[in-house]
């Protein structure tokens, strides 16, 4: 048995893989919201380069890695693939556990593989700075990291909430040159508005994005940065899907349940999607998309057109969606605190080619410690919600006597985490229930838009 699979530096894949040549069903286009009709590319150039926005609406079915990417994937990838031996024994499965490491990149998730590729093709087309939007700061400092490595600056608007309770990622941030800000902020019209009613507002991740998107559009020499939810960012993350793909074939493995944690959809789809393509193609497997329950974005929210972000700034996309008003609880699990998921993963899921399933908080972090007592890895709170799911299938295969083999996403690690981890193991973390009514209080608001 092998513990480890490992890609030497050749073997890296040279190619990202474009499902949207292969979807049995296309994604519904973005609209205006003002006029409902589909937007042109040309109309998202005040905040994405064009270099980017072809990627976006390509049907491609391989992009060709800049050689410059590649180079600089190379501090980190490829990332090892691990049999998680020691979690099968403790759980007494015959399922056979590998789990996918990007935990080792330098802001520590799998947040880089899309942050390096946008950074270069910002870089080449001449734009000198980036503004995005951060919650726990994962993406932040990913961002951060990677305009270093290319010369660009980088602002963050960062929730506040997180940046009062999260300070090492800020440091991490400004470490490698970025400015971080909490949001709201004074320093834009989005979020003046909220900052001048409360300068002490927790913030949420759709008033930073708004933040972000106005900065990137009106400053000079600027764009905006996504770290998620974008069809090419999904597609920069399948980097590390086909690297798995590669790594099961070389010990004559192939999954029979794949499995990831999704927020905004981008680690899930980095895995997934390579392997979605084998199931479009006549595979048999199950791939399950997991998240929290008290952001139940797949399990709960309707397939809707909704906006980006609460200030209604961006298009509407079709996705599935609790409404751009909605916060979510303030769970520990910061980055998957997004009120919509991918329009990729929402069509995905609406064909039934994935599927979803939600947890609550404790049983992520019981999922996480018994993670990290056995395969000694603290996992991000993020991927507790994938390890649940692992856990879940991996004692129903006991049950059935199955020798299944299941891959997930080992999204990132927890070290900057510790503090959610303290609050779990002396008891005071808590499950937040969301109520229906809820849910359809801050749908009430898409009530005018068109259906997908
Ligand atoms: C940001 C983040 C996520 C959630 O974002 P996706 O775009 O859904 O992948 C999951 N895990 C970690 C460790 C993260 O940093």
């Amino acid at each position: 048995m092998n513990r480890q699979i490992l890609l030497n530096e050749k073997e890296i894949p040279k190619q990202w893989y474009n499902i949207q040549a292969d979807m049995p069903n296309p994604v519904p286009p973005p609209l205006n919201p003002g006029t409902g009709k589909p937007i042109t590319p040309d109309m998202l150039e005040a905040i994405f380069p064009m270099n980017i926005i072809e990627q976006e609406v390509s049907t491609e079915r391989w992009i060709t890695i800049p050689d410059a990417v590649l180079e600089k994937y190379l501090i980190w990838r490829p990332t090892p693939l691990y049999r998680a031996s020691f979690l099968e024994k403790f759980l007494g499965t015959p399922a056979h556990i590998y789990f996918k490491n990007e935990g080792v990149s330098p802001p520590g998730s799998h947040k880089p593989n899309t942050a390096i590729a946008q950074a270069y093709f910002n870089k080449v087309f001449g734009v000198k700075r980036l503004a995005t939007e951060t919650g726990a700061g994962q993406w932040g400092s990913a961002l951060a990291f990677a305009c270093n490595q290319f010369g660009l600056e980088c602002k963050v608007y960062m929730v506040r909430i997180s940046y009062n309770q999260k300070p090492y990622r800020r440091t991490l941030m400004e470490t490698w040159g970025a400015k971080c800000v909490p949001s709201p902020s004074p320093d834009t019209n989005a979020g003046r508005k909220f900052y001048e009613q409360n300068k002490e507002h927790f913030g949420s991740l759709g008033i930073a994005i708004s933040e972000a998107v106005e900065d990137g559009a009106t400053s000079k020499d600027s764009k905006y940065s996504i770290g998620s939810v974008a069809n090419h960012v999904l597609l920069h993350q399948t980097i590390l899907g086909l690297e798995a793909h590669k790594q099961l074939a070389m010990i004559g493995e192939y999954p029979d349940i794949v499995i990831g944690c999704a927020g905004g959809g981008s680690n899930f789809s980095g895995l997934a999607l390579p392997f979605v393509r084998d199931k479009i193609h006549g595979k048999t497997l199950q791939v399950i998309a997991c998240e929290p329950a008290s952001c139940p974005t797949m399990t709960k929210g309707p397939y809707v057109y909704d906006f980006g972000d609460t200030a209604e700034t961006t298009p509407l996309f079709a996705m599935h969606s609790l409404g751009h008003n909605f916060i979510p609880a303030p769970i520990h699990a910061g980055g998957l605190r997004y009120h919509g998921m991918a329009p990729i993963v929402s069509r995905l899921l609406m064909d039934n080619l994935i599927e979803a399933r939600a947890y609550g908080q404790l049983e992520t972090f019981a999922a996480g410690v018994i993670f990290a007592r056995t395969e000694g890895f603290i996992p991000a709170p993020e991927t507790n919600h994938a390890i649940a799911c692992v856990i879940e299938e991996a004692k129903k295969a006991k049950e059935e006597g199955k020798e299944k083999v299941i891959l997930m996403n080992w999204s990132g690690h927890g070290i900057i985490d510790l503090a959610a981890y303290d609050a779990y193991l002396s008891g005071k973390l808590e499950d937040s229930v969301l109520s229906d009514d809820e849910i359809q209080k801050s749908l009430k608001a898409l009530e005018k838009y068109p259906k997908p």
